[in-house]
């Protein structure tokens, strides 16, 4: 069975052709290809329609005669769905829904739905959630403190998102430190241009930084994170509106916002270089992480592992080691040796000194292959 895995973010659409064999679908699959298109909206290519319209001309001359019998699509704002879902029009009619909730990302996934419909009619599509892993958050974790009616109403509660990544990286952590995941207790940072926190036990999500929306949480490239809610109400009475907010909040705040800059390679050469922006900007992304770090140990239960994967948690050495210098109080030791070399592997790694009180694990994440797996299990059942 060839699967074809769409991933789309904010302004790139990554994708992967995955191949299982057919008499043994529960077998691990195999990548067959990956690509990704950049820069959407920026370029000729306007809009995600656009973008899978290339790929759809690269897939035609690469895959030759052989034919597409499942597409599984990343979305990052399920609802209601607490698992992988087989696409019709009452559910895209439900995504649609969802798009004010995760603008960045829902808007261009339901985009990427409806193309796909329209080129390939015939096939099985399966919407993947970010928010399904959290299922499991307790009431009085998911709950806010505010009034039950309105809740209810709207559908206010915390989801969660980067739950597809999360267990991906958790249940080869647990592996790697020969833990069933159904005993895996952990602290899971996804630290890319979105980022997010996630405490795990016994295999499960307990807590995570990510709320009702993606913004919640973590300084992130563009993101706020957490913020006094009273900011927003003292904005809004100075005049600002609800999409000058939305813009303000989602794209021209967290590292942007502090350091002029949201990519972390620019802030930590321009941290280096004497750059008091920079550094402040790292160093309140550090502490926003370290903060939600603690919690979640004691929250899990006592973590056996820091999990750190994501274009920052994979590849940035200096923000590694800023964090877990300020894990000392727990015991948490970095070997810093180690760490340097620890930059855009395939493989997992330990970065943590062999006496450090809790093992911290780089792990990059693979969110292509554990949509490919989730759509082949949706698929043949039906
Ligand atoms: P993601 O959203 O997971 O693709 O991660 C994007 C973030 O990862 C950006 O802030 C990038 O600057 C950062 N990143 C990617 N590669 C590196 C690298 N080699 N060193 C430091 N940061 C990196």
């Amino acid at each position: 069975m060839l699967v074809l895995v769409l991933n789309p973010g904010s302004s790139s659409l990554k994708y992967a052709v995955w191949q299982f064999d057919s008499g043994n679908l529960k077998a691990s699959g195999q990548e067959v290809l990956r690509g990704a298109v950049e820069r959407i909206g920026e370029s000729e290519v306007t809009d995600h329609a656009v973008a899978l319209e290339s790929i759809v001309k690269e897939l035609s001359s690469l895959l030759g005669e052989r034919k597409l019998e499942a597409i599984g699509h990343r979305v990052v704002h399920g609802g209601r769905f607490t698992g992988p879902v087989l696409i019709d029009s009452e559910v895209i009619r439900y995504l649609e829904l969802l798009n004010p909730l995760a603008p960045l990302h829902n808007v261009p996934a339901v985009l990427c739905i409806h193309a796909a419909t329209r080129t390939w009619p015939q096939v099985s599509q399966v919407a993947v959630f970010d928010t399904s892993f959290h299922r499991t958050l307790p009431e009085h974790v998911w709950r806010y403190a505010l009034p039950q009616g309105l809740c209810r109403q709207y559908g206010i509660r915390r989801y969660g998102f980067h739950g597809i990544s999360v267990e991906h990286v958790g249940q080869r952590a647990a592996r790697m430190l020969g833990i069933p995941w159904e005993k895996f207790d952990g602290v899971i940072a996804h630290l890319g241009n979105g980022a997010s926190v996630t405490a795990v036990h016994g295999g499960q999500s307990v807590d995570t930084s990510m709320g009702f929306t993606p913004l919640e949480g973590l300084v992130m490239g563009t993101r706020s994170g957490d913020v006094d809610p009273g900011i927003l109400i003292f904005l809004l009475r100075q005049g600002l509106c609800a999409e000058e907010l939305d813009n303000l909040l989602n794209r021209d705040s967290g590292l942007k916002a502090l350091a002029g800059d949201n990519d972390m390679r620019t802030i930590t050469t321009s941290a280096a270089t004497g750059d008091k922006d920079a550094q402040l900007a790292l160093e309140t992304a550090a502490h926003r992480l370290v903060r939600y770090i603690g919690g979640y140990h004691v929250t899990c239960g006592g973590a056996n592992a820091i999990v750190l994967t994501g274009g920052i948690g994979e590849n940035s050495a200096p923000f590694r080691t800023r964090v877990l210098e300020k894990l000392a109080p727990l015991g948490v030791k970095i070997d810093p040796v180690v760490n340097e070399t620890v930059v855009g592997l395939k493989e997992a790694r330990v970065v943590s000194a062999p006496e450090s009180s809790i093992p911290v694990l780089v792990v990059p994440t693979d969110e292509q292959a554990a949509i490919a797996k989730a759509t082949v299990a949706v698929v043949s059942t039906q």
